[in-house]
């Protein structure tokens, strides 16, 4: 009934004349019968979980007759007050507004009463920063109502739980059945970007748009020991149902590697085994790097601190990226969530200690050279075995070539695929701090709200420092969230005394966040707020000199100076192109009087010394 109420609603959006029709049409566009490769049948023990609809606190996705929906934000939030009007353990916690004017709220779980005990550990779970990608949000709930009534209190005893059920919840409310085309269910899904078309998992370290700043904010105020950012894969088809993972997986660098380390070790084997026992097939997060030739390899899917496990890495707070496969059903999908969610609640309970240890000794380090832009490996650095799903491929009449068709059917066979990772293209010195002048306030106040310790200069001073004059920055052709990224492969160094009025910070290196202060404060870094194109003033010259006035400057300033007059003949025969342009000519000269604006290309945050 819905898909059809759905579908007259989504072609009378298409035509103004359907809209005024009293009959809804009764044939089916090709795009509402299934054209996706079939799931292969699944039961699993954590069906069990879900609630009878004569349960006064049956969730809405366990209510649908197909385990196929979930709420809107109205709807949620309904629930979840009367959730919190019910249950001592529940607790409401707005924390931000969305650009569309929603507010943005967390759900606290917790005996502690309004302020969570800190020698407790606590898992932050966040849903729908994608909104179509949303099964956290009903796990949640799930999850939630069996603390509140069934049996489940007992998860709260050493531990506490924040859950975030919709982070873009403006994206979450533009819905439809349109929304996630690789994606089986729920029926109504919302969009992947927000009202202001970001995404917001490219926002974690330019920190642009409200949702993030919020989180950023949440995050502060709470620290979670484990962050969860509850995901539904595109991509390639294989038998996992909960894939998963975080920067430093499998002994891979990472910048927090105790971390990587814990959640190798200690959390992955428990939760993988939580997850079978429960039917679930849980795999690493892996992404396929050749849509035509399913067996060519995996790829790690890029390490990036606009991501949140880049992020989380960078800033050493255990960060696991959940990717739910988007072939298996919802319900599926959902169900997995909450066994993921419930089994983290008891390893942080039993072993949050060890996790603390592990984020101290990762807070603690002070690397002196900072690995940064990381890039896809061009060769396999170990081979992974893989659970795959059968496939033929055939020749396409739409697209003119062979496409792949998956046959819904696991291979019994398991995949032996190269796996490729990342490797670094930049090592940055660590130095001991930066200065950011008064007047770039917006990225003081960015650095603040990531929790970055800066040193405030209460009055004008006048420092030594090193300063950076780019030497190839390079804008690029086209936007991408908002922004007009700009590179800057080479740069060199001005010792210079720089003046830094009132209000400009020292940014000291040496601190928990330092290797993330030089990734943001660093322009050739490609995470940096000059890469997102935030500094772009940096490129603009100002002042010019008439050619009546340079010319014969020019011509005196050689007779001044042979060295130079060499150094200009020399170039004269060596660049034709330069030698036949009186323009480019002139330039050469008037870049070597005093009268050149010196802050061209000077970028204005100082390295100190
Ligand atoms: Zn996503």
């Amino acid at each position: 009934m819905m898909r059809s109420i759905v579908l007259f609603a989504a072609l009378a959006a298409l035509s103004p004349s359907l809209a005024m029709s009293q009959t809804p049409p009764t044939t089916k566009a090709p795009w509402d019968d299934s054209f996706l490769p079939p799931a292969p049948s699944w039961q699993g023990a954590s069906q069990a979980l879900i609630r009878d609809r004569a349960d006064p606190w049956v969730t809405a996705f366990e209510a649908d007759p197909g385990h196929d929906f979930s709420p809107d934000y109205v709807e949620t939030r309904q629930w979840f007050d009367r959730l919190d009007a019910a249950s001592p353990l529940i607790r409401i916690e707005p924390f931000g507004v969305s650009p569309e004017g929603r507010e943005i709220y967390a759900v606290i779980a917790s005996k502690d009463g309004a302020k969570l005990d800190p020698g407790k550990p606590l898992l932050l779970a966040q849903a729908g920063i994608h909104p179509g990608e949303i099964d956290g949000k009903d796990a949640g709930m799930m999850l939630l109502r069996d603390i509140a009534f069934n049996g489940k209190a007992g998860l709260l005893d050493k531990v506490n739980l924040v859950l975030i059920p919709i982070l873009s919840v403006d994206g979450h409310e533009r819905s439809g059945a349109y929304s996630r085309p690789n994606q089986r269910g729920p029926r109504i899904q919302g969009w992947r970007n927000t009202a202001t078309n970001q995404n917001l998992n490219r926002d974690f370290l330019k920190l642009d748009q409200p949702e993030m700043q919020a989180l950023k904010a949440l995050h502060a105020r709470y620290r979670p020991d484990l962050y969860v950012d509850i995901h539904v894969t595109d991509g390639m088809d294989y038998q996992y149902d909960v894939t998963y993972g975080f920067n430093g997986e499998d002994g891979v660098w990472s910048r927090s590697p105790a971390i990587a380390r814990w959640l190798d070790a200690t959390f992955k084997p428990a939760m993988n085994k939580s997850l079978e026992a429960e039917g679930h097939i849980p795999g690493e997060l892996v992404f396929g790097i050749d849509e035509h030739d399913p067996k060519a390899g995996l790829s790690d899917g890029g390490l990036g601190e606009r991501y949140s496990n880049g992020w989380g890495a960078a800033a050493h707070i255990p960060t696991i990226l959940i990717e739910n496969h988007s072939l298996k059903p919802h319900a599926q999908r959902v169900l997995g969530t909450y066994v993921f969610l419930e089994t983290a609640l008891k390893l942080l309970a039993d072993k949050g200690t060890s996790l603390r240890a592990a984020i101290d000794e990762d807070r603690a380090l002070r690397p002196a050279q900072v690995l940064a832009n990381f890039v896809a490996d061009d060769r396999p650095t170990a081979t992974r075995a893989f659970k795959g799903i059968l496939y033929e491929t055939y020749h396409s009449p739409a697209s003119g070539r062979s496409e792949v068709r998956w046959l819904g059917k696991a291979d019994p066979k398991p995949w032996a695929l190269p796996f490729y990772g990342s490797h670094p293209t930049l090592t940055l010195k660590r130095p001991t701090a930066y200065y950011v002048p008064s007047y770039r306030k917006d990225l003081i106040d960015r650095l603040k709200l990531h929790g970055i310790t800066v040193e405030p200069l209460a009055s004008s001073q006048t420092l030594p420092v090193e300063m950076l004059r780019l030497t190839d920055p390079k804008l690029a052709g086209r936007a991408n969230e908002g922004h007009v990224q700009i590179t800057v492969t080479q740069v060199t160094t001005e010792a210079r005394d720089w003046t830094f009025p009132a209000g400009s910070v020292r940014v000291p290196t040496d601190q928990p966040l330092g290797d993330l202060a030089i990734l943001l404060l660093e322009p050739q870094s490609s995470e940096s707020f000059f890469a997102w194109g935030m500094i772009p003033e940096v490129l603009s010259r100002v002042e010019y000199i008439e050619p009546y006035a340079i010319a014969p400057l020019a011509e005196k300033m050689m007779a001044a100076d042979p060295k130079l007059k060499a150094a200009f003949e020399a170039k004269l025969a060596a660049e034709p192109k330069f030698a036949a342009d009186p323009e480019a000519r002139l330039a050469w000269f008037y870049r070597r009087t005093p009268f050149y604006d010196d802050r061209h290309l000077l970028y204005p945050i100082a390295r100190g010394k």
